[in-house]
């Protein structure tokens, strides 16, 4: 058994990262799949402890989501499209226990933040014993990690007033996704002013569609947008092809729920 730490600030757990170098233990969901004994040998640094990583507060026009939130709360988040993503998470008892920074810091293909966090241009706040700094979330899902004395501190949002999230996987509850799909709409005078559409799940890492984006700028926001999403649309992609789903299975998805996205964000605005 390794050595346990259980902080009560953020100040007490970057010195003991810098010290020690343990490792981060935020819900534990993720960090006790595939755990060998050996793996109970490590030092663990709790930071379930620390306030402030807790919880969803108003910073600037949008939002700051501390690490530590766990996914029940995000079910209120002040954003739909985090809030319809919290609902697929697991089940209530994972989702209670499992925090949002926890599933980005983990890097994997299926995480259900990644792409709703990614369409909302969120960037992410690390803080190590040196100071702070911030990393666009698309960086970091492209490959820029965090150093090894570095905690993953909060999740800066910006505000989107016309946001979702879909996602389809093989059955309705503890769903492996097979297809994630997030969109961010900005809409002035009927036409479309901003976008952010973002796939995951079907690819190793979310990733926005910025081709499509670029499509929708400009456009009128009304049903006719979804029609510019199409297979050949997605087709630069490399979507997985594994046991879980085949790629043109997994394309054929990305099209219908990114359509149903956009054609339910353009009725909202229009209501
Ligand atoms: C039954 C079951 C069903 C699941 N279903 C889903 C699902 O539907 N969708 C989904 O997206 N996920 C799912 N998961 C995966 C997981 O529960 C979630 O992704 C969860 O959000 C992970 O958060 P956690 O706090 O438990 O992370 P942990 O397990 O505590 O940590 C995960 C990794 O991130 C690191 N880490 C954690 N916090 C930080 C931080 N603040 N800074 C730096 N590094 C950090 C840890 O060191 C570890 O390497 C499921 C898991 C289980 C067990």
């Amino acid at each position: 058994m390794g050595r346990y730490w259980r902080p009560a600030t953020l100040g007490e757990a970057l010195d003991i990262l810098h010290q020690e170098r343990p490792r981060i233990l935020a819900g534990g969901t993720r960090l006790v799949r595939g755990a060998t004994p050996a793996d109970w040998d490590s030092d663990l640094l709790d930071i379930t402890g620390i306030t402030a990583l807790q919880g969803i507060a108003r910073e600037g026009d949008g939002w700051r989501i501390g690490a530590t939130t766990s996914w029940t709360a995000l079910l209120a988040a002040p954003v739909a499209a985090l809030r319809q993503a919290a609902l697929t998470v697991a089940s209530p008892q994972v989702r209670h226990q499992a925090t949002i920074g926890g599933n980005l810091a983990a890097r994997f293909a299926s995480a259900d933040g990644a792409p709703t966090l990614l369409a909302l241009d969120a960037v992410l706040e690390v803080a190590s014993a040196g100071g702070r700094r911030q990393l666009p979330l698309v960086d970091f899902l492209g490959g820029a990690g965090l150093a090894p004395d570095e905690l993953l501190t909060a999740i800066l949002v910006p505000a989107a007033p016309l946001t979702g999230f879909a996602k389809h996987g093989s059955r309705q509850a503890v769903n492996v996704a097979e297809v994630t799909a997030a969109v961010r709409l900005d809409i002035a005078q009927g036409r479309v002013r901003g976008a952010g559409l973002a796939l995951g799940g079907c690819l190793e890492a979310a990733q926005r569609l910025p081709l499509l984006e670029a499509a929708l700028l400009g456009q009128p926001a009304n049903a006719s947008l979804a029609d510019l999403v199409n297979a050949e649309a997605l087709a630069h992609l490399p979507l997985l092809d594994d046991f879980r789903a085949p790629a043109g299975y997994r394309q054929d998805v990305a099209v219908t729920l990114l359509r149903r996205l956009l054609g339910a964000l353009t009725r909202q605005a229009a209501a």
